[in-house]
């Protein structure tokens, strides 16, 4: 079975004194994470005071939201994959909607993203999603399997473990309008079946894939409660320390 993740992606908030109250306030609120994985994702800036902030056993893992393919270089206003592993980060988000609709990110620098996480044992979250416009014309597989093919090109099966999906609707991120269960739950199984022809069954099960978009402690128990849907990446509701600590203790507790 697949461990749980939940992953908050703080995008462009937090100082690193906001930073370090929000992290001293979740580890009070969330001592032990057990049966599920926790990611916060920091802005760069935060990163090093949240890795500061975190108790000695490290209940979160951390992620930054992006990075450059290069190691180094003149890339003015970059970072690299050895400069987010020398944070202490384990994870990064790449391919987010944002990124790919405001900072032109497209699949094929998404892809060397990929390639250059993986050279430095940083594991990959990848985001996919469609737009509104794709799933009113009906092409949200065709849309998010392009995606995943483009993205994960040249992925060893080894590397493929390592990995995790997450999808994310464009038209459900931060609208307050999360994609149904059953709706996200079908594009899973989309796309773990793209996995497991692209890099064969076993490979392609482990892969955890999560729901992202509009989660809410209101709405989170029902994502958990589906077998399609390994966990989520939350973005509004993480600011809050309650907020964020209700959706991992539903994700807890609920069963699939
Ligand atoms: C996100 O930024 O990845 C996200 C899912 O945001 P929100 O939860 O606010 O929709």
């Amino acid at each position: 079975m697949r461990r749980r993740l939940i992953v908050g992606n703080w995008k462009m908030h937090k100082t690193a004194a906001e930073a370090t109250a929000l992290v001293h306030r979740l580890s009070e609120l969330v001592p032990q994470t057990g049966e599920v994985e926790v990611v916060l994702a920091p802005p760069f800036t935060a990163l090093h005071a949240a890795a500061q902030a975190l108790p000695l056993s490290r209940p979160f893992a951390l992620a930054a939201q992006n990075l450059h393919w290069e190691d180094e270089g003149p890339f003015t206003g970059e970072v690299s994959a050895p400069m987010l592993k020398d944070l202490g980060c384990q994870y990064v988000i790449l391919g987010h909607s944002e990124r790919r609709h405001s900072f032109g990110d497209d699949d094929k620098k998404i892809s060397k993203k990929v390639h250059a996480a993986l050279r430095h044992g940083l594991r990959p979250i990848l985001c996919v999603g469609e737009s509104l416009s794709d799933r009113k014309k009906r092409r949200t597989k065709t849309v998010v399997t392009g995606q995943l093919r483009k993205c994960l090109e040249g992925i060893s099966k080894d590397e493929l473990r390592t990995l995790t999906i997450a999808y994310e609707p464009v038209w459900a991120i931060g609208t307050g309008h999360a994609a149904t269960p059953a709706q996200a739950g079908a594009v899973h199984d989309t796309l773990r079946a793209t996995l497991a022809r692209g890099w064969g069954a076993e490979a392609g099960e482990q892969v955890r894939i999560l729901y992202g978009g509009s989660v809410t402690p209101e709405n989170v128990g029902a994502f958990m409660a589906s077998d399609q849907i390994d966990g989520a990446l939350v973005g509004g509701a993480c600011l809050d320390p309650q907020s964020f600590a209700t959706i991992i203790s539903l994700a807890q507790r609920v069963a699939r």
